[in-house]
This record gives structure tokens, sequence and C-alpha cells, in this order.
């Protein structure tokens, strides 16, 4: 089934000029990029985007890291997209992600791993909503 996941390039791959060869990753591995946009969130902003983690140890501190600095927002398509990127992107921790995935190469830490991708059906809605509208993804 087609569907549809947001993934952020994050603060710390935007400012070590990673983006250019993540979105090539990206393409190579046959997402259609459905809509991108850079963007600087703000702590609040970045505390409603994280508003299910509100109660995790490092909130405060991933949500000042997510409003460090600029971000790449873009909503990818494919078959199992949530899945199919998910995967791509590796696991949270770059210690424990298979060689070849984007955080095994470009994180540098638990909190700072290079990108986010959507979880679940549900959550790729609201946080593609989070960040783009209707008229943005025809
Ligand atoms: P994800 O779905 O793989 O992004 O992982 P989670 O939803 O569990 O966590 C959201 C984000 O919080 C991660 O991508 C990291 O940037 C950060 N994070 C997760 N676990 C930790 C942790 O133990 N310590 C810190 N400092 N940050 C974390």
């Amino acid at each position: 089934m087609v569907e549809r996941t947001l993934a952020i390039i994050k603060p710390d791959a935007v400012e070590r000029r990673l983006a250019g060869r993540i979105i090539q990753r990206i393409e190579d591995s046959g997402f259609r990029i459905r809509a991108m946009r850079r963007v600087r969130l703000t702590r609040a902003e970045a505390e409603g985007f994280y508003a299910v983690h509100r109660e995790r140890p490092f909130f405060a501190s991933l949500t000042v890291f997510m409003s460090s600095g600029a971000a790449i927002v873009l909503v990818l398509e494919a078959a199992d997209a949530i899945k199919k990127w998910r995967t791509l992107m590796g696991a949270t921790d770059p210690a424990k992600a298979d060689a070849g995935t984007l955080r095994k190469e470009f994180a540098q830490s638990i909190e700072r791993n290079a990108t986010h991708g959507s979880d679940a059906p549900e959550t790729a809605a609201f946080e593609i909503g989070y960040f783009f509208a209707g008229i943005d993804l025809i």
C-alpha cells in the first residue's frame, strides 16, 4: 500500500552539511519526495511536535536540540513508507544501528541522530499535518 511518512533531517545533520547526501539516499531508496521545507523550530514548536515524549527524562534536552538550528522536514511516499524509512534510518542509538543505515553513518549520539521518522500511521498523519497543509501535498 502506498503510504506517506514524515521525515526530518535534524539540526545536527543540517549543521554538518549532510542534507544533500541524506536526500540522495532517500531518492536512491525509491521514495518520492512529496513536500520539503527548511524550518527553524522554536522551543515551543519542538515541544508540540514531541508532546508524546513529554514525560521522558530526555524531553528538555531533545527539544533544546531540535530548536538549536535549521532542520529540513519532508513528506516521503512509497509502498510501506513508514517502515521503509525507519529501516533506512536504523536504530535510535547509532551504536545499535545496522551497517549501511543513515544513523550508523551520520548520527553522533542517541540524541543527535541525524534523522526522524514517524513510527505509525496515526503519528505520520499528526506529524505531516504539523508541518504541511493539504494544499502542499496535492
Ligand atoms: P526514534 O523514533 O528512533 O526517533 O526514537 P524515540 O521516539 O524513542 O525518541 C525520539 C528522539 O529522542 C530520538 O530520535 C532521539 O533524538 C531522542 N532520544 C531517544 N532516546 C534518548 C535518550 O535516551 N537520551 C537522549 N538524550 N535522547 C534520546
